[in-house]
């Protein structure tokens, strides 16, 4: 047997490496099990996030983001940049270098927090045991009082578009193509999928997006889905809406995908498809056989409001256990965790769990739409305020998109915040906090605001709850 510590970590994406140092900051003793191996060969720290998601994905994003604003906002603002060209592979290069910045800072966080890195594969072998297997094989056995299973997740695949090397690419292969795809099809128009086919849409690839449902971001308020889909739409991205895919043919470089909507069966061609269809849970031989640990029917690790899975001092968290698959969703349950751990109550707040889908605009929201509300059967008041109404905005040459404030009609309580518009990601966290604090919409009305901000039309939204908008005529009566 090797070293016993107080607490193991099984997986070091934002979950697990998040929980591991929170965990040796209360004074635990901690190691922290890794077994991915990056592109140098070497096992880095990060997970999905740091590897082959957030973070990669958005310097694609912003470099893509900022192609366009040379190529057709400058000249509006008396800026002359002349033919404005993308060099691709630089642009992946500089995502790379970004990657390998922040997993190898997180090495460097274990060493300065004492948290002992294992490089291999772990598996819960016992209550208090994890085995782990290095790349050539080796096994060790590690005794710990608690251990936390950090296993992440992985895209899903489905059987009409088998992934075929560097043509139909899941998530991971969509962020590393060398060259500008002509004809792109993105199989799935959720928060991934739109982000990679603006990314790619904005360096000139016709983009084709096919989505099964009939609603578009189902899970954004009404009126902030219908406005995105319709400025996404303006952008170039064509969003089939109710196209199911229900094959695929290779032929030579090109791939034909057939799908059926409502019209009948269809056939388009790519010169490269990503598949988007979602994740799933990453727990296959995380648990051995006999420990316990419940799994649901998808995969899941069954756990409680605090992670407890269901043998005593082993914990889950992050994308292999229910709730939204979110980094900051992972690093939160990752630090409850650690707190239980060490003796302290701690708790999560499941309904105040930001979301941002970072296209331009960003889309982002927190908390109930209108329509859930209704649904719940929740009498709701709203206030909504357009960018087009926002001098900061027009500045910014950013006056696409509002934001909408969604409050309870007896209580005034905020029971949600969704907005359209250049930094939503940053002004949600307005909406984070109040509903964290259990903020009335006059409480955000009755605050000061920074002028000019884009986050004055949270604030005019606030207002308008009541039907006291300043900069915007409010068709709501003032009681
Ligand atoms: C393209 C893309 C963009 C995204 N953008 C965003 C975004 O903007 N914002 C956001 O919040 N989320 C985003 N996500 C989702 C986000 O990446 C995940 O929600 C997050 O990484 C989950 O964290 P985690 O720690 O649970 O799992 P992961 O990040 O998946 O990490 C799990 C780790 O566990 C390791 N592991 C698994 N099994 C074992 C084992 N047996 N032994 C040792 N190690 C093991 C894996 O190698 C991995 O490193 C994005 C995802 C993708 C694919």
């Amino acid at each position: 047997m090797a070293d016993k510590f107080d607490v193991i970590v099984i997986g070091a994406g934002p979950g697990g490496y998040v929980a591991a140092i929170r965990a040796a900051q209360m004074g635990l003793k901690t190691a922290c099990v890794e077994k991915w191996i990056g592109k140098e060969g070497n096992v880095v720290h990060g997970g999905t996030c740091l590897n082959v998601g957030c973070i990669p994905s958005k310097a694609l994003l912003e470099a893509s983001h900022k192609f366009v604003e040379a190529q057709h906002d400058f000249d509006d603002m008396g800026i002359e940049a002349g033919d404005v060209t993308m060099d691709v592979k630089k642009m992946m290069a500089r995502k790379d270098k970004i990657v390998k910045n922040l997993t190898g800072g997180i090495a460097g966080l274990f060493k300065a927090n004492g948290v002992t890195a294992l490089e291999g594969t772990g598996k819960v072998t016992g209550s208090k045991q994890v085995e782990v297997t290095d790349k050539d094989g080796n096994a060790a056995t590690y005794e710990a009082d608690n251990i936390v299973v950090a296993a992440g997740s992985v895209p899903v695949e489905i059987p009409p578009t088998p992934l075929t090397e560097g043509l139909i690419v899941d998530s991971t292969g969509a962020l590393e193509f060398q060259q500008t795809p002509k004809r792109l099809g993105v199989i799935g128009a959720g928060v991934i999928g739109l982000e990679l086919g603006s990314v790619w849409n904005r360096l000139g690839s016709e983009v084709t997006v096919l989505e099964a449902m009939d609603d578009f971001l189902p899970m954004v308020d009404g009126a902030i889905a219908k406005e995105t889909q319709k400025l996404l739409k303006k952008q170039g991205l064509d969003i089939k809406l109710g196209a199911r895919v229900t094959g695929s043919e290779v032929k030579g470089d090109e791939v034909v995908v057939k799908y059926s909507d409502a019209k009948g069966e269809q056939e388009i061609t790519f010169d490269k498809l990503i598949v988007c269809v979602g994740r799933k849970p990453y727990t296959k031989g995380v648990i051995g056989e006999g420990v316990g640990v419940e799994l649901d029917e998808r995969g899941f690790i069954h756990v409680d409001d605090q992670c407890r899975t269901s043998v005593p001092g082993v914990y889950a968290i992050g994308d292999c256990v229910r709730g939204p698959m979110l980094a900051h969703k992972a690093s939160e349950e990752g630090v409850m965790v650690a707190d239980i751990i060490a003796g302290h109550k701690a708790e999560m707040n499941y309904d105040a769990i930001p979301s941002v889908i970072y296209t331009f605009p960003e889309v982002a929201w927190v908390g109930m739409t209108e329509q859930d509300a209704k649904a719940a059967g929740i009498e709701v008041k709203t206030g909504a305020f357009p960018f087009a109404a926002s001098g900061r905005a027009m500045a910014n040459n950013a006056t696409e998109g509002q934001a909408k404030v969604i409050a309870d009609a007896e209580t005034d309580r905020i029971l949600g915040l969704h907005i359209v518009g250049q930094h939503a990601g940053e002004m949600i966290a307005q909406g984070v906090i109040a509903m964290e604090f259990g903020s009335s919409a006059e409480d955000l009305a009755l605050s000061c605001y920074a002028h000019p901000t884009m986050s004055e039309a949270v604030h005019e939204a606030a207002l308008a709850v009541e039907g006291h908008a300043i900069h915007m005529a409010n068709r709501k009566k003032r009681k």
